[in-house]
């Protein structure tokens, strides 16, 4: 038994429950909701993914808080009844016993906001963009002790495993290593960062927001360092886990002003992944980061993920390339 053995499994399935609820949720989406513009199965499937996993983690610790995307409050709205009907359905699918009652009290097990000595973090669907469309999404779930990540669990239903399934956990425990494991299946295959160390065929990942990350200046980056490989865009920490098994080098999160705080849920789950296949997560500036400031990386500006190979080259050439120095 490794230390935080019981807190790994836990997680696991507790986003393994999550990803049923999201996958019925996408299955229904029809073209004419993405021109509609509507937003509303994304909403569902994110409070049904939450609402899933604090139940798990209320169960199995219930003194943990856990810091999570969500909360209750517009769901309690008498406007929202009809949305309420709809998220009492959905989980009802996979839990047929679960009340609306029951469903917003687990909801709000994720609203802690300030930091602690131990405390999980939540995102329920990270990548709202790329479930509507179909694409790539992930939950990203990851426990924290003493500022340090232990355990870091990411779900990604629409990235294939290495056995052909649809879908993959990515698990990590802090000095276990990381694995990737077939949603529906228990078989664990270790995963390992790229062995790559010829700069010009670095492989690299970016949100396909560029609202997220600057894309003009991840190109001036390429250009600078003789990368010739266009960036492939991806939503959601699934970008780590294309770095963590070696499907590209690097994943560059390039801020776009001074004043956008990454949040924690977004990160904390994939950084574990990635540094225990043997990578490396830094900030712009090469600092580590700092999971102790509440809700956002507070004292971080932007992110980068590598092999570890590549990174001092990519950190150097953000600094001389001034990108995020915004005064
Ligand atoms: P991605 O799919 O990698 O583009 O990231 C999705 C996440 O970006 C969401 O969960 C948001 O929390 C986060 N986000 C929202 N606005 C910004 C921003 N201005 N800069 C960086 N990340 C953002
Ligand atoms: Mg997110």
């Amino acid at each position: 038994m490794t230390q935080y053995q019981k807190e790994r499994d836990v997680a696991v399935q507790a986003i393994a429950a999550a990803a049923a609820i999201c996958k019925n949720v996408q299955r229904e989406i029809s073209p004419d909701v993405l021109e509609k513009k509507d937003k509303s199965p994304v909403t569902v499937a994110d409070f049904g993914s939450q609402a899933l996993v604090c139940r798990a983690l209320g169960e199995a610790f219930p003194a943990d808080p856990v810091i999570g995307e969500e909360d209750s409050k517009e769901l309690r709205l008498p406007e929202s009844a009809a949305l309420l009907a709809r998220l009492v359905n959905v989980v009802q699918q996979v839990m047929p016993d679960a009340t609306s009652g029951d469903i917003l009290e687990w909801i709000d097990r994720g609203g802690q906001n300030t930091y602690c000595d131990r405390f999980w973090t939540l995102d329920p669907i990270d990548g709202t963009k790329g479930f509507l469309r179909k694409d790539q999404y992930a939950i990203s779930l990851a426990l924290i002790v003493n500022g340090e990540i232990v355990v870091g669990a990411l779900c990604c239903p629409n990235m294939t495993a290495h056995d052909g399934t649809d879908g993959v956990i990515f698990v990590a425990e802090k000095g276990s290593g990381a694995v990737e494991i077939p949603l529906g299946k228990a078989t664990e295959t270790p995963i390992q960062v790229s062995p790559q160390t010829v700069q010009a065929n670095i492989r690299t990942c970016e949100s396909v927001e560029k609202g997220h990350s600057s894309h003009s200046d991840s190109a001036r980056i390429a250009a600078l360092l003789g990368i010739s490989a266009d960036p492939v865009r991806i939503d959601s920490q699934a970008k780590y886990a294309t770095v963590a098994r070696g499907d590209a080098e690097a994943y560059r999160r390039l801020p776009r002003d001074a004043k956008y705080r990454e949040k924690i849920w977004d990160h904390a789950g994939g950084v574990l992944v990635v540094t225990e296949a043997g990578g490396k997560v830094t900030d712009i500036k090469g600092r580590p980061l700092d999971f102790t400031c509440g809700q956002t990386l507070a004292k971080n500006i932007g992110v980068i993920v590598t092999n570890g190979t590549f990174h001092d080259a990519i950190i150097g050439a953000i600094d001389e390339l001034k990108i995020g120095q915004f005064d």
